[in-house]
């Protein structure tokens, strides 16, 4: 965490000096976001960190969630909380799921455990799987939110009622919002409205898409409850399958003594809804203990409750460039998370592919109305999430098929396994690898990173810290602050000294690309953060003899910055270098966008290569008077 550069401030450095424009015309803003879901608040968190755009961000209940709905945490979603900054809080609260365990009927009647796996593949994330209330997610961003430089809040009570658009003008949306409970009706005119409304979108209504799909609707039962219980693994994730009553999942909860249960129901018929089933906390109750049988099962507290009802389904675009709310060349209109897809609980994956989307989205939106991209940018949203959407299904239902099929053969086991690791690797939200786009570049030299791919998530390594030899994740120095990052991986025996290669790179990019799109007078890392990890060890580089371009001076007080610099780490927790995969003979240049995904692979020679795939990302910043 980097505080101080303006000069001193007393008090928490995580709250960040308020904007001065928090005053802005809230009738007519920049970025209007209907929805308080994970979807919708990832997306505020993001846009908040920017002083110079107005957000506001509409609920239609009267206050933040309080319990119930989606707890489970995959590790990709954790990474993206470190940039937001509040991963470690979530790690302190949440149960952690390292292992899973599978019970199935047994010989003598009731279950036997069958099998007991690790969750997460080793190295496949620094971050932990985890389980935590989505309310007290909520809450995580609500506090980030207000702790930002706009100082944002939702207006709860407020309930969208009709979207129009009116092409020319600088705000072309206009929204018509009701007002709940005593709250006065408004309109609002938007540069872009991004719908964040759930399943049952009316963003989505009124941009005329609908969500396709499997039409047949599988209904769960879940429960969070505190019950006492002979069931030996009641603290451990697990899938039981019993003979006749049924089967049930069992996730674990923060606390110690809270368990999650989800119920598979019979599928709903027709236009069938989950309220007409009148599922009750006794039936499944019942249920619970049918299947846990002859274990006991004593509930004690019911602390929520629900009936679930879900299909796979996806729209066809998630923006407004197809339907009938047309705008122009450039979306003006997204959706986003369930207003958009739909999965089944059984993989976990609604809240975490909500956030994804609008990390996806957030930074796109900050760049394009900060002037530092052309608006063609916004294209790439639906381009991305639409067809990750649409795999993420196509996989779940397959692997959904493959495990229930009850005549597979004994050589389909190691597609099988290989499948099921897939699966693990999905579900966990790292498998997401976009195509070459505007933001993903072609034609890179991979062998330089075998373990980076180009359009996947920058897949963080241990290092330390030049300055201050601190350990810590090379990742995590990608926050959620819409900056671009250059990672010079050193070739062997390059210390940083002028005329090598690391050195001859900052020259070439820092008199190149980052000084064409930085603005006078802005930090030099304002919009490209350049960074460098080198093969030795710590103690043997000199601070001194690094590149200029490595020790910005920053801020009101023209202060340097200590911490672009890194070292492998030779402690044990692994090198870098070997984990990634970076040829040690060659080094590597990555190139890694806001969102974290790595959008490119480059020789550290090849800055024309760098420099032509930013300016087609990148506008010039405009010079000063
Ligand atoms: C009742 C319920 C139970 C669930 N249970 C589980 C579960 O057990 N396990 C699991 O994995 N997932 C569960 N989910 C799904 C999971 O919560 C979602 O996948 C996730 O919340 C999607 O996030 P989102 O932000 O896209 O939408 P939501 O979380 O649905 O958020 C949408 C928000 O928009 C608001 N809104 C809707 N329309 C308007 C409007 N016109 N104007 C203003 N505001 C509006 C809603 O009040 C809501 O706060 C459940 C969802 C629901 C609704």
């Amino acid at each position: 965490m980097q505080y101080h550069y303006d000069g001193f401030h007393p008090g928490d450095p995580s709250v960040k000096p308020q904007a001065k424009a928090a005053d802005f015309d809230r009738s007519a803003v920049d970025v209007l976001i209907i929805g308080c879901g994970p979807a919708g608040l990832t997306l505020a968190a993001q846009l908040a960190q920017f002083s110079d755009i107005s957000t506001r961000i509409v609920e239609r209940k009267s206050g933040p969630l309080e319990m119930g709905q989606a707890d489970g945490i995959a590790c990709r979603s954790m990474e993206m909380f470190e940039a937001f900054g509040f991963a470690d809080r979530v790690k302190k609260e949440a149960y952690w799921v390292n292992e899973t365990c599978f019970w199935r009927p047994a010989q003598d009647g009731g279950i036997a455990r069958a099998d007991r796996i690790k969750d997460v593949e080793d190295d496949l994330s620094e971050m932990p799987h985890t389980i935590l209330s989505q309310a007290r997610v909520h809450d995580f961003f609500l506090e980030e939110m207000a702790k930002a430089p706009s100082r944002l809040t939702p207006d709860y009570d407020l309930e969208l009622d009709g979207l129009h658009i009116e092409n020319g003008g600088t705000h072309p949306v206009m929204a018509q919002l009701r007002g709940l409970n005593g709250a006065a009706d408004e309109v609002v005119r938007a540069k872009y409205v991004v719908g964040c409304d759930g399943a049952r979108s009316a963003v989505r209504k009124a941009m005329g898409l609908r969500l396709e799909g499997q039409s047949a609707r599988q209904l769960w039962g879940v429960m969070d409850v505190l019950a006492i219980t002979d069931f030996p693994d009641i603290r451990l994730k697990c899938a039981i399958q019993s003979a006749d009553a049924g089967s049930m999942l069992i996730i674990p909860r923060e606390g110690g003594t809270m368990v999650r249960l989800y119920i598979e129901l019979d599928a709903l018929k027709d236009d069938e809804r989950a309220a007409d089933r009148n599922v009750t906390s006794d039936m499944l109750i019942q249920r619970a203990g049918a299947i846990l049988s002859p274990y006991r099962f004593e509930v004690k507290e019911v602390v929520w409750c629900s009936a679930y009802e879900i299909g796979q389904r996806v729209s066809a675009r998630f923006d407004n460039l197809g339907g009938v709310l047309i705008s122009g060349d450039d979306p003006h209109v997204f959706i986003a998370g369930d207003a958009c897809h739909t999965h089944s609980p059984k993989a976990g994956q609604g809240m975490n592919v909500s956030m994804a989307d609008t990390f996806n989205l957030g930074w796109k939106l900050a760049a394009v109305l900060r002037g530092q991209a052309p608006s063609a940018l916004l294209k790439s949203y639906s381009e991305e999430r639409q067809a990750k959407a649409q795999e993420l299904i196509d996989f779940d239902r397959d692997m959904a098929k493959l495990f229930s099929s009850k005549d597979r053969k004994s050589s389909d086991e190691a597609t099988f396994q290989a499948y099921f690791q897939k699966h693990g690797r999905y579900t966990a939200g790292v498998e997401t690898r976009y195509d070459p786009s505007l933001v993903i570049a072609r034609g890179c030299d991979q062998s330089l990173a075998a373990g980076l791919p180009v359009g996947a998530r920058f897949h963080s390594g241990p290092v330390i810290r030049l300055a201050d030899a601190k350990p810590m994740q090379l990742g995590h120095v990608v926050r959620a602050d819409g900056r671009w990052r250059v990672i010079l991986f050193a070739p062997e025996g390059d210390t940083g000294v002028a005329d090598g290669a690391v050195a001859d790179a900052c020259e070439a990019l820092s008199t190149g690309p980052i000084t064409k799109v930085t603005t006078g007078g802005a930090d030099r890392d304002a919009v490209i953060d350049l960074r460098a990890v080198f093969q030795q060890g710590h103690r043997q580089l000199d601070l001194g003899m690094m590149p200029a371009a490595l020790r910005p001076s920053k801020g009101r007080l023209g202060l340097t910055d200590y911490e672009k610099i890194f070292c492998a780490d030779h402690s044990g927790a692994g090198d870098v270098f070997d984990m990634r995969g970076i040829d040690r003979q060659r080094g590597a240049m990555v190139l890694v966008r806001p969102d974290q995904f790595v959008t490119g692979v480059y020789s550290l020679s090849n800055h024309a290569g760098l420099s032509a795939f930013l300016d087609q990302v990148l506008l010039p910043a405009p010079s000063l008077p």
